[in-house]
């Protein structure tokens, strides 16, 4: 531990896992790297634990957490599970992919996991280190973005400590997230009904057939997507071709700036990429932020979507 940080940083091996699994069994509450960002984890199944991650955030209690499983078997203990639903996790999971499901009545869950709601957002992770730390926990975790709430997700472990240092037990550093935007959120109604209420890495296209024949009129209550968040703490224009002298300018493409999202316009690049250039603009001495024009395809509707709220 290095002498100016309060919460400890160990390295993601085995022995830095097995220590995070003892603190969250504990009732602890870990920093621990995904394949979307950084989560901040603790058992789900424990009103303690989940308070203490509302209150190290500072998250507003309507705002409901996504819980993680290890297995299809602990995902069906907590959720109803449709044909439709079965067959979007089968296809999709493990990955970046979160399903809003009927949640079962004998769920062993914390109430405020879901927030009053009859729901509950589950997602089975790929990464090997979070699939570690379930299996050894051996519970499903519920783990939003580890950040203070509203400011800007991690995706590497220097980001947690920005915000979170001294508020939470144990950072998990697992190097830089891989695909660096949060999960695309989905709700599977009990009729089969889809709506996706976060766009995220896996995009319309990639669900089944199934799925998008089902798209429904009625809206899902998502709490917590409000129109500002993942706030860097200055004013960000958006679509901005070159720089003013004050702003701190986030390329893509030909537009260089001071840091390129992908020189060679590459989306899925830039989507990993988006955090780490928000993080820098945020902490550069000059006082606004721009970004270049991101194309609405693919990856870039999720990169616009987090560009939109930043700036709001
Ligand atoms: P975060 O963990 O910060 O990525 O946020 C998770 C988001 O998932 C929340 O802000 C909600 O919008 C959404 N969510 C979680 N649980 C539910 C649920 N039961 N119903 C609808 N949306 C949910
Ligand atoms: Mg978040």
């Amino acid at each position: 531990m290095s002498g100016k940080n309060a919460t400890e940083t160990l390295y993601a091996d085995a022995a830095g896992i097995a220590r995070a699994a003892r603190i969250i069994r504990d009732g602890g509450i870990v920093a621990v790297p995904t394949e979307t960002v950084y989560g901040l984890a603790a058992r789900a199944d424990s009103d303690a634990a989940v308070a203490r991650i509302y209150a190290a955030k500072g998250r507003p209690e309507f705002n409901p957490l996504i819980v993680h499983v290890g297995s299809m078997q602990q995902a069906a203990a907590l959720a109803e599970f449709s044909d439709v639903a079965d067959s979007v996790a089968r296809r999709l999971w493990p990955g970046p992919l979160t399903l809003v499901l009927p949640r079962k009545a004998n769920a062993d869950l914390a109430a405020a996991v879901s927030a009053g709601l009859p729901t509950v957002a589950l997602r089975m992770p790929a990464h090997p280190v979070m699939r570690a730390l379930i299996d050894e926990v051996g519970l499903p975790l519920a783990a939003p973005s580890a950040n203070r709430s509203n400011a800007i997700s991690p995706t590497a472990a220097v980001h947690v400590s920005t915000t979170l240092d001294g508020r939470i037990d144990l950072i998990l550093d697992g190097g830089a997230c891989e695909s660096g935007l949060e999960s695309t959120i989905l709700a599977i109604r009990h009729d089969g009904s889809c709506e996706i209420l976060r766009p995220g890495p896996i995009g319309w296209d990639d669900l089944p057939d199934l799925v998008r024949a089902k798209p429904t009129a009625a809206r899902v209550e998502a709490p917590g997507q409000l129109a500002k968040h993942y706030s860097p703490g200055k004013p960000l224009r958006l679509a901005a071709t070159a720089a003013d002298a004050d702003e701190f300018l986030i390329g893509f493409g030909p537009v260089k700036g001071h840091f390129s999202l992908s020189a060679s316009g590459d989306l899925a690049e830039a989507a990993g990429l988006t955090y780490a250039a928000l993080h820098e603009a945020a902490a550069s001495p000059l006082p606004r932020i721009a970004v270049a024009p991101i194309p609405e395809e693919g990856i870039g509707i999720a990169i616009n979507d987090r560009l939109r709220r930043a700036a709001a």
